[in-house]
């Protein structure tokens, strides 16, 4: 029998057992070594978006292989070394898109935007082989999958962290989108980037940033502990927002006019997935400068928007739908060669069997990013 939270309906999560069934070819069976708990889980929980339940949700998955089917090799994709019993690998959440429908054919570089793909941690489980994501003893990996092999010299608390630093890098590339950027514009060496939400995407953009030599990092959030973190993986200052009313304060505009030449930052981040944050990104960015809207993978609602901002701006507004697959290995690089202490990211360790917990918010703002130990 392998063990799984299933989320039945949003809020209720229920212990299930499946019966263990022979792999269907082209499968491949992991047993789970750890998952990431992400902000979306959070969201499923709440109900925020419309999604077909039952699920077993989680998607930051690195899982240890058990068995692989004949023609597994053919069907699916793996990165980095050849797979056998016992190899870590890190589980891309996306499977490959179709190749036929209308993005495929006209976007085939925006693989997420198919219409066709299927998602571990947000697929129903109802169906055979019913174990489609992280939080359960095994996973089923099914054809159209893409796995990366966790290098050796990578320990299991950096490699849970591949699929959010996938969203990071992702982000961050938004930034430079498209092509060479026009000089002065956008981000680069002597620019300033601002990252809006210091939770796990929003600290791992400023490691990438980091990592990317940019100049100034400013990290703003609502929670001293966060900003502190923020300092240690790379922000070069920190803006603590009031947490008033909801429009944008005024005190920490100012601060970030004082620290920007009066004018706001080259870039900015919206990583904390509220709505006023959004409006918070648009103010406090200069004009000519780029905003990248990572936050919101679920609908948490709107806020009334002045459209004019962003004319007067001259801004450039990106969206971040995941990542493409090769960002897995950009993502799984970056955490091999960087110094930064990633690892305190991780603030909790949980059993299955605790998951409510980190699902219901129980564990407060300290919590940045939980993870599962099945
Ligand atoms: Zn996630
Ligand atoms: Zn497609």
């Amino acid at each position: 029998m392998a063990k799984a939270m299933v989320l039945q309906t949003p809020g209720q999560l229920t212990m299930a057992e499946f019966p263990e069934r022979p792999l269907r070819d082209g499968e491949i069976l992991l047993r789970v070594r750890m998952t990431g708990v992400c902000g979306t889980d959070r969201h499923l929980f709440l109900g925020h978006g419309s999604w077909a339940f039952p699920i077993i949700a989680g998607h930051e998955i690195v899982g240890e292989v058990v068995e692989v089917m004949d023609g597994a090799a053919d069907v699916s994709i793996v990165f980095g070394g050849e797979l056998r019993k016992g190899q870590r690998v890190a589980l891309v959440p996306s499977s490959a898109p179709c190749g036929r429908c209308f993005y495929c054919l006209n976007y085939p570089h925006r693989t997420t935007l198919c219409h066709h793909r299927t998602v571990y941690g947000f697929r129903r489980c109802d169906e055979p082989p019913h174990l489609f994501g992280g939080f359960a003893e095994f996973v089923r990996v099914q054809p159209r999958s893409f796995l990366f092999v966790v290098p050796d010299d990578l320990p299991d608390e950096r490699a849970v962290l591949t699929e959010p630093t996938a969203v990071a890098l992702r982000a961050v590339e938004r930034a430079l989108a498209p092509g060479i950027p026009v000089i002065g514009e956008g981000l680069g060496i002597g620019r300033t980037a601002l990252v809006v939400g210091a939770g796990p995407i929003g600290l791992l953009v400023i490691a990438v940033l980091k990592g990317m030599g940019v100049h100034r990092i400013i990290a703003a959030d609502l929670s001293e502990v966060r900003l502190e973190m923020a300092k240690a993986l790379g922000a070069t200052e920190t803006v603590l927002v009031p947490q008033e009313g909801s429009g944008v304060p005024e005190s920490a505009t100012q601060k970030i006019r004082d620290l920007t030449d009066g004018e706001g930052a080259d870039v900015v981040f919206e990583c904390a997935g509220v709505p006023s944050a959004f409006a918070m990104a648009l103010e406090w960015a200069c004009r000519g400068a780029t905003v990248v809207e990572v936050g919101h993978f679920t609908d948490s609602g709107s806020i009334p928007l002045s459209p004019h901002l962003i004319c007067r701006k001259d801004l450039d507004v990106r969206g971040v739908w995941a990542y493409p697959w090769w960002q897995f290995r950009d993502a799984l690089r970056f955490l091999r060669t960087t110094s930064l202490p990633l690892e305190t990211l991780i603030t909790h360790r949980l059993a299955l069997p605790e998951l409510p917990q980190a699902l219901s918010g129980q564990l407060g703002q300290a919590a940045v990013k939980p993870i599962i130990v099945p």
